[in-house]
């Protein structure tokens, strides 16, 4: 996924319960495991559900194991079947437990003969986690509704009755039905040329976690961007997102001439209508991506470089838990920089990283101990919460730490060597470190102690002789912002003209939590924010200027946070209006008329936000 920043998205607390694989699932892999799924769907719009079949192909591990143990979460089960070798089937007995708050329905299937397949007939819930369906108003092109998935981090049980843990990987199959004018997408290699007929056929060949199981289905144009690459748009966006994303087969060819080839096939992107609470989600074969990306000059196209790394980081090696998952995003924020610096310079991938250190240094400090580890000890932390800057941005500057002492052509050679080692599996950290200790630490002595290792990844806060990029740049914005603020530049005479996305976003992180209202009025006179299509500066802009107790930015803001369903993105101008009375009435009207337009995941953030801040006094 794509930073979330270290917003929580529910407060749902980890059970204290200990089990004994993976906390977050009742699956039971050392007894069985699921090694395919053949998925036969219709995608019902008039009922918000998913109605069909899920068969799985059964790995049994235990010869003595009566029973198969499934993630549910609001599905409706029509029947259970045991599916024999010729295809005779004989219906099953099994328990559905009452709802957990967080894991879901623990589904227990009596399997005594531990059968090579198994049959669930059922269909979806209209509120399922890991689906959301848009009516056409809440499009871009407002013609068709649209529906899309959210698996990660344990959603995908909201869809399918499966084992929802990323230790357990599986190929499938999938055939969806539809409405003709839909198109259909999963995460497996999608034909550019299907015809709209209502009937599409999917084959993920390579076994993949649960959390990359996605599908969605609308009125989809398909541009094509490379011999091996398309972008998947509503058809009045799909232009704009073909320019945006012209240079997806030069990221391609990047990684590959780094980390090896790209193993996957095709590798399209699906640009999802504003309401997808995330910058983008690494779907195998199939990258879903936030339309927030879209402004016309590629700034913001290191989403597309970060998805595409988790193609080797997170996809091709797993991380095995959500306590993990620094092993997805941390190498993969890495990746992302460095084919950023290929791309678009080393200017732009050492902003990027800035950026990224400066968010940590702000919020590392902040957070509860436990949290501040790159794998955190068992227990309290809630799965989709563990994916906070620390697993980004700690996790990456791990990597650029170890590049800097090792030498980047030393480190590249062992983060293929890595890729290839652990290709389709998942693991947890301990392999990792197994792995970097011969491949790395000891191969090359003198460079990096195995303490400081182990301070990296299992101690609070950020070592301290963690390195920083230099930024020329960087630094003149600091001067300028200073002498701004001292009042001895005016906003006019700011060197902003050639600043691209980072600077902006550099220039505006570092005023004053509240500045003076005389000086926001004063950049907005010279640079003209308000109203930006810009989503990153326009978060940040209305922040500090509703901070600085300017009304007149608030129409401009309703507007931002309306169009704007990502949490990043949206959440920051909530939480800056709510610190009035007056701001939180305001944000009131705007979340009641923009709420229809929210994932459920923006909705309970927004919400959460309101209950707090009428219980604290203003
Ligand atoms: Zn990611």
């Amino acid at each position: 996924m794509f930073p979330l920043r270290t917003l929580a998205l529910g407060a749902l607390l980890l059970p204290l319960a200990a089990y004994a694989n993976d906390p977050y699932s009742y699956a039971q892999p050392d007894e069985v495991r699921v090694s395919h799924l053949d998925l036969k769907l219709r995608v019902d719009f008039p009922h918000r559900q998913l109605d069909g079949q899920a068969t799985l192909t059964l790995d049994w591990k235990d010869p003595k194991a009566t029973s198969l143990v499934l993630d549910t979460r609001d599905l409706n089960i029509a029947s259970v079947e045991a599916v024999d070798a010729q295809g005779k089937t004989a219906a099953l007995q099994y328990t559905l437990a009452s709802r957990d708050k967080q894991l879901g329905s623990k589904m227990v299937i009596q399997t005594p003969q531990r059968p090579h397949e198994v049959r669930i007939v059922y269909t979806t819930s209209p509120d399922a986690s890991g689906l959301q369906w848009l009516p056409p108003a809440q499009t871009a092109d407002k013609k068709q509704p649209f529906m899309f998935s959210q698996s990660e981090s344990i959603h995908a049980r909201s869809w399918v009755p499966l084992q929802d843990s990323p230790a357990i990987r599986f190929t499938y199959d999938a055939h969806v039905t539809a409405p003709q004018d839909a198109r259909v997408a999963m995460s497996a290699p999608n034909d550019p040329k299907h015809a709209l007929n209502g009937d599409f056929s999917f084959h993920q060949t390579h076994p993949i976690p649960s959390y990359l199981l996605a599908i969605a289905a609308g009125d989809l144009a398909v541009k094509e961007t490379g011999p091996r690459s398309a972008v998947y748009a509503e058809p009045s966006v799909a232009a704009k997102a073909a320019h945006e994303f012209e240079d997806t087969e030069k990221m391609i060819d990047t990684a590959e001439k780094l980390y090896g080839p790209y193993r996957w096939g095709r590798y399209d992107i699906l640009v999802l209508p504003p309401s997808f609470p995330y910058g983008g989600m690494e779907n195998p074969n199939m990258t879903f991506a936030t339309p927030t990306v879209l402004v016309g000059d590629k700034s913001l196209v290191s989403l597309v470089a970060h998805e595409l790394a988790h193609s080797w980081s997170g996809n091709l090696v797993t991380a095995a838990s959500w306590r993990d998952i620094w092993l997805n995003e941390g190498v993969t924020t890495y990746v992302q920089g460095r084919i950023t610096e290929v791309l678009y310079g080393k200017r732009q991938a050492d902003e990027e990283a800035l950026l990224d250190i400066h968010t940590l240094q702000k919020e590392v400090g902040t957070m509860p101990a436990n949290t501040q580890r790159l794998a955190p000890k068992p227990g309290g932390v809630d799965a989709d919460d563990s994916l906070s800057d620390v697993a980004y941005n700690k996790g990456s500057w791990f990597l650029r730490t170890l590049e800097q002492r090792f030498g980047r052509d030393t480190f590249d050679n062992y983060l293929k060597g890595y890729f290839n080692h652990f290709a389709f599996q998942s693991i947890t950290t301990e392999q990792m470190l197994d792995y970097l200790k011969p491949n790395l630490i000891d191969k090359y002595p003198g460079k990096m102690s195995w303490d400081e290792v182990k301070d990296w990844v299992y101690g609070t806060g950020i070592p301290k002789d963690a390195p920083i990029p230099d930024s020329p740049r960087f630094d003149a914005i600091d001067k300028e912002r200073s002498a701004f603020l001292a009042g001895t530049l005016t906003a006019d005479k700011l060197d902003a003209k050639g600043w691209n996305t980072q600077e902006w976003m550099y220039f505006l992180d570092r005023l004053p939590d509240v500045p003076s209202l005389d000086k926001m009025q004063a950049i907005d006179a010279a640079w003209h924010l308000t109203g930006t299509p810009n989503a990153e500066i326009g978060m940040r802009w209305y922040v500090h200027a509703i901070a600085a107790g300017d009304k007149a930015v608030w129409p401009a803001a309703a507007e931002h946070m309306t169009r704007i369903g990502r949490l990043y993105l949206t959440m920051p101008v909530y939480v800056a209006l709510s610190k009035t009375p007056e701001g939180l009435a305001f944000a009131e009207q705007v979340y009641a008329k923009a709420k229809d337009g929210y994932h459920p995941l923006t909705q309970q953030a927004v919400q959460a936000l309101f209950a707090k801040a009428k219980t604290s006094k203003h």
